[in-house]
């Protein structure tokens, strides 16, 4: 019989916020029990109301949402969930940072870029860091007011503080920090691009998450942490606070509650976003790589895709399958290969690396519904073998690719279209060359 998992039993206190409440384990130092509470704020707190069964949602959502990422390979501070209201987590020192990536202005971007239309698409994600501060003070100083817009001066070591609800370029900083009246270790500012990076791919992962399910999530925050042993961890919690999510351009979010929206109505949006986090997953995938003999060299084509998923490739959710048949010479074998594949796993793209006369990748594709891409392996030598895959009959839209490394990119562009980790790695790529054109 094997032995049920201890369940964590609650320790001491370690910090009570508005939402949630943090609490050792009493079994193990180094984990903490992080329950959400009822309460919904807004406002810095000037707004505030209970929303009867909100802590089980919104602890719902964060596990939804953090299991996800780690399934993507993100490093975030979740172990479990515990019981309705309660996750289990690796216990990390909190950086007092609030980071936000933004897909779209809304919010206070607003303020801060006037003229700039509610919505504007930022192609390549922008990411603010905002300091963690309450009761306007941060240490022994006095503040204009709470979370304040914050730049990093890297040759000074500086750290300038700004009002966030006015246009940046208009203001001065209202205080300059030094490095170490903010930083708990001196290299702290080391890690900021690291934290944008899993910022930045957070956001993807949940961008296309939110995709699949006909939502569109424009912005988020997200905090982290570091272990005991300085692992930087994605940390706290993501939950329907801490983003903004359009359905048919409203709000479904914690922005209706800011706005005025009813309790009532607020509290359906949470159950509502609840349950559509239910869904969030991997898909199960799967690439063909399908050659015509077993003297075609089908590395170039791996390797890239290997390169392009990482870790992923011909993982758990990722099947890459190497098929050997000539279609030329054994047809009805290699038909009924590719359809037994694809039953198997629906959700295929084929990629056809075959020599000579290539009949294998048009008639590969004219008999399934699944994407085949086919790349004539014998170009270099013979560049007129590429019109065999070229000029097709109707209704054989196969791709024809010469590059072996964009035919799987290609392929993995297919998947991306329904796999939120695979989207993440290619935007992210695409993202690097992308420049923003702000109107002013
Ligand atoms: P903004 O800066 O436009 O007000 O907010 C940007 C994003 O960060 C929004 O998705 C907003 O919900 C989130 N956000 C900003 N401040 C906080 C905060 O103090 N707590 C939480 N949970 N989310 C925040």
């Amino acid at each position: 019989m094997t032995q049920k998992p201890e369940q964590p039993v609650e320790g001491g206190l370690i910090a009570e916020g508005k939402t949630k409440i943090i609490r050792a384990t009493a079994q193990d130092p180094e984990q903490v029990l992080i329950q959400s509470k009822d309460d919904i704020t807004a406002g810095d707190g000037a707004k505030h109301d209970l929303i009867e069964g909100k802590a089980a949602l919104a602890t719902r959502t964060t596990c939804n949402v953090f299991r996800l990422l780690k399934a993507c390979g993100l490093p975030v501070a979740f172990d479990e969930q515990v019981d309705a209201k309660t996750f289990l987590a690796p216990r990390c020192q909190m950086l007092p940072y609030e980071v936000v990536v933004r897909r779209e202005a809304h919010g206070s971007y607003l303020k801060r870029v006037p003229g700039l239309a509610q919505g504007h698409l930022f192609p390549k994600l922008l990411v603010e860091f905002f300091l963690k501060t309450s009761g306007k003070k941060w240490k022994a100083h006095e503040l204009l007011r709470d979370d304040p817009l914050m730049e990093y001066a890297k040759g000074a070591g500086t750290i300038s503080l700004y009002e966030p609800s006015k246009p940046v370029y208009a203001q001065k900083p209202f205080l300059v920090l030094e490095g170490n009246e903010v930083f708990a270790r001196a290299d702290e500012w080391k890690l900021f691009p690291e934290i944008q990076k899993i910022a930045r791919r957070a956001f993807l992962v949940l961008e296309k998450a939110w995709q699949l399910e006909g939502r569109t999530l424009v912005d988020f925050k997200v905090e982290f942490g570091l272990t005991k042993e300085g692992t930087l961890l994605l940390a706290d919690v993501i939950d329907n606070d801490s983003w903004r999510v359009l359905e048919n351009g409203s709000y479904i979010d914690k922005q209706a509650y800011r706005d005025g929206g009813k309790l009532d109505d607020v509290a359906e949006k949470y159950r509502r976003v609840a349950s559509v986090t239910d869904h969030f997953r991997l898909p199960l995938q799967q690439v063909i790589i399908w050659r015509g003999s077993d003297k075609d060299d089908v590395t170039p084509v791996a390797k890239a895709l290997e390169q392009l998923c990482g870790g992923a490739a011909d993982g758990p959710r990722l099947k890459i399958t190497t098929a050997t048949c000539s279609i030329h010479k054994e047809p009805v074998r290699g038909l009924n290969e590719l359809h037994r594949l694809v039953q198997e796993v629906p959700d295929t793209v084929v990629i056809a690396f075959i020599g000579r006369s290539n009949g294998a990748g048009p008639t590969l594709s004219a008999s399934t519904t699944v994407p085949v891409i086919t790349v004539p392996a014998s170009f270099k030598d013979f560049p007129e073998d590429v019109w065999s895959s070229l000029r097709t009959p109707s209704n054989v839209p196969v791709a024809t690719v010469l590059d072996p490394s964009n035919a799987a990119m290609a392929a993995i562009e297919i998947l991306a279209l329904r796999n939120p980790q695979f989207y993440m790695f290619l935007r992210e790529q695409v993202e690097e060359r992308l420049v923003n054109s702000i109107p002013v």
